[in-house]
This record gives C-alpha cells, sequence and structure tokens, in this order.
C-alpha cells in the first residue's frame, strides 16, 4: 500500500516543520498532528537516532498520540510533539534550546512545548526565554505547574481502582496484590497510594537499588526485573518502558488486569487483542497516564486550580469505564476501543 509521502505513520498530520540552525547545531522536527481541540501539545524529546527516518517516525507516532490523550482526557488540546536530534554524545547547549524556542514561537501558538525524555525543567525555563509557548514550568506563581510525574502517578492509582471495580467487583486494593515494573517517578506515587490502600506490592527495576528502595518505603517486595510480567498477581502495573506486550509476554502474564502508566505499551495493535482474548482487563495507556498532561494543560491554559487538576484527573476512571462498557457491549478490546473514541473526538473519524 502506497502511503502519504511515503511515510506508512504519517496519519493526515497538519504540519511537519524540519528545523536546522547552523549556528548552534540544532536539528529538530516539530511535529503538529491535529489542532481540532486546541493548540497541539506535546512534549520536546532530546534523544540521539542511528537514522534521521527514525527521528521523523518518533514524531509522527508521539504526536498522533498526544492527540489521541488530551482528547480522551477532555482537554482543549490538540496533539503534537518534537524531537531534538543530539549526536552521539548528547552535547546539549543553551544556545540549541533558544534556537528550538524560536521555532516554536514561529509556529505561532499552533504547537506548545514541555518536558519529554531528554528535557529537563531546566531546559524548558531555558525554551522559555525564546517563546512563551511553553508549559511545564516551576511552580512559581499559582498551585498548577512543575513535576507532571505525581499527577501521572494519582491518575494511574485511580485507574486501577476502577480496573480492580470493573473486574473483581472490589472497591479497595486492600488485600490485593499489585506488580510494579519500574520504581521511578511514576511508579513511586501508585505504590505509596496503593500501599496506603492496603495492597500489597512486588517491584522490579533494572536498578535494583532503586526498586529496594521503593518497596522500603512501600513495605513490598523486590523481584528481578524478569520476573515481574509473569508473577501471579492481580494487577499488573507497567510503569517503565514502552512496547512490553508482544504475542510472547502476553502469553506468560498470571494477572487479570494490566494498568499502568507506560506509554506505548503494546507493542502491536494485534497485541490489544491478545490481551482481550486471553480474558484480561488492559487500561489503555494514554487514557490512564493523561493525569500528567492534565497539570501542564491547566498550568498552560491558566484555567484552572489544583481543585480543576484533581477534577479532571478523576475523569480518568470515567474515561475507563466508558471504554470497557463499549468493549463489553462491541467484543472489541479496549485499545481498539479508545483509538476509535479518540479518532470520533479529534474529527478522525
Ligand atoms: P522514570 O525514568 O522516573 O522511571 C522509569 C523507571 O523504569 C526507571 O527507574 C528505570 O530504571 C526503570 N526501567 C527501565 N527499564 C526497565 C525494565 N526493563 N524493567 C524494569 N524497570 C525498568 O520515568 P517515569 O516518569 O516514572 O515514567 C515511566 C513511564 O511512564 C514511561 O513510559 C513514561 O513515558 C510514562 N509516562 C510518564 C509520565 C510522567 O508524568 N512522568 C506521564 C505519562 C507517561
Amino acid at each position: 500500500m502506497t502511503t502519504p509521502w511515503g511515510l506508512p505513520d504519517f496519519d493526515a498530520h497538519e504540519e511537519i516543520h524540519f528545523v536546522t540552525d547552523e549556528k548552534s547545531g540544532l536539528k529538530a522536527i516539530i511535529a503538529v498532528h491535529s489542532t481540532h481541540l486546541g493548540p497541539a501539545g506535546g512534549g520536546a524529546r532530546f534523544w540521539h537516532y542511528a537514522k534521521d527516518e527514525e527521528a521523523l517516525t518518533d514524531a509522527l507516532r508521539l504526536s498522533r498520540g498526544m492527540s489521541y490523550k488530551n482528547a480522551m482526557a477532555g482537554l482543549p488540546l490538540g496533539g503534537g510533539k518534537s524531537v531534538l536530534l543530539a549526536d552521539s554524545n548528547r552535547t546539549k547547549t543553551p544556545e540549541m534550546l533558544h534556537a528550538f524556542g524560536k521555532a516554536v514561537d514561529g509556529l505561532g501558538g499552533r504547537y506548545v512545548t514541555a518536558e519529554d525524555v531528554g528535557i529537563s525543567v531546566a531546559d524548558m525555563i531555558e525554551i522559555a526565554r525564546s517563546t512563551k509557548f511553553v508549559a511545564g514550568l516551576p511552580n512559581s506563581g499559582g498551585d498548577v505547574g512543575g513535576d507532571p510525574g505525581p499527577h501521572t502517578s494519582l491518575g494511574v492509582f485511580l485507574g486501577i481502582k476502577a480496573a480492580v471495580k470493573w473486574a473483581l467487583g472490589k472497591d479497595s486494593l486492600s488485600g490485593l496484590h499489585i506488580a510494579l515494573q519500574g520504581a521511578g517517578s511514576v511508579a513511586t506515587g501508585v505504590a505509596l497510594h496503593a500501599c496506603a490502600e492496603g495492597a500489597r506490592i512486588t517491584i522490579a527495576d533494572v536498578d535494583q537499588a532503586k526498586a529496594q528502595k521503593l518497596a522500603d518505603r512501600a513495605g513490598g517486595k523486590v523481584v528481578s526485573p524478569d520476573e515481574i510480567l509473569g508473577l501471579e498477581a492481580d494487577v499488573l502495573s507497567p510503569c517503565a518502558l514502552g512496547a512490553i506486550f508482544t504475542e510472547e509476554t502476553i502469553s506468560q502474564l498470571k494477572v487479570p488486569i494490566v494498568a499502568g502508566g507506560a506509554n506505548n505499551q503494546l507493542a502491536t495493535p494485534q497485541d490489544g487483542e491478545r490481551l482481550h482474548a486471553r480474558g484480561i482487563l488492559y487500561a489503555p495507556d494514554y487514557v490512564i497516564n493523561a493525569g500528567g498532561i492534565i497539570n501542564v494543560c491547566t498550568e498552560y491554559l491558566g484555567d484552572g486550580d489544583a481543585t480543576l487538576v484533581r477534577r479532571r484527573i478523576e475523569g480518568i476512571p470515567v474515561r475507563l469505564e466508558q471504554i470497557w462498557s463499549e468493549g463489553a457491549e462491541t467484543g472489541r478490546d479496549p485499545a481498539a476501543v479508545a483509538d476509535a473514541m479518540a479518532q470520533r473526538l479529534i474529527g478522525r473519524a
């Protein structure tokens, strides 16, 4: 099948900008997938790609993902994403960040940037010197903004509770066993919320010391990263990497529920069907992990306070129940239902 521009991941993106600044050495791609619901919101990733084509693929896929995530969170934002192509030494200079900020500024607010992999709050402050179309800045004035991690964790925790209610008929996590992949920012908040409600936690991280530290804090146990996906538990919560669910890993799962914060958990759309065929309830990743962008969006638009952020995050379990309910009626898997819902919301059905 031929695809527009010869790009398999092109999805009628509204704009794709290739940015080069010889003086600073900046090479970046800004992809605006959709502005149907508002300015295209999505972070900037600083990453070393073996080939430029991989950076373009990342920008195209991630920007479409942001359209879906923002729409499903009920935010007045479209979807976009940018990638800054790092050299193999990951050299990053203030001049590069300023040049990137100027490129963002040139889009006149059609794209709003924030942190993503490889871009820190300090980098965002630097970028904000060249453009006002930035979010994820430190929480200085109002009571929203700053680190999105704890907001993502809260949404994931509420999503896990909704899944437990849906699949197991239980109102509380008390006495349930949660297998947590990752012991980073999102996983930490999930573990602490869950153990405060009486759940038993088992944690794996490639950084064993980090896993142990979180286990000590949450009163949990540590297993090796190889064991976590095959663990018998009530919930598996992936909070580390993407593309972890494949035909092979899905066949090993011993849980009735998968609900976690990692982005792009399914290696392919067929893996959503595979989870469904095994009777495992899946919480689509971009729906359950929207707490962070909800906080970022509220900061950027200045349209509310911490109470509104909390209310918007409480909408995550409601959206998940809509997805599972439509899935139960139609027999389709939750990931496919979520994609179709998001496409309807952004006028791409
Ligand atoms: P983080 O870097 O703080 O934590 C990730 C952890 O995963 C690290 O401790 C790392 O050592 C561990 N890890 C990496 N590979 C692993 C493996 N194979 N097995 C076990 N552990 C492994 O990142 P984070 O901010 O907690 O994000 C976690 C995931 O959630 C990512 O996929 C991220 O894209 C997604 N996410 C994060 C946010 C946010 O607000 N931080 C929002 C939406 C989605």
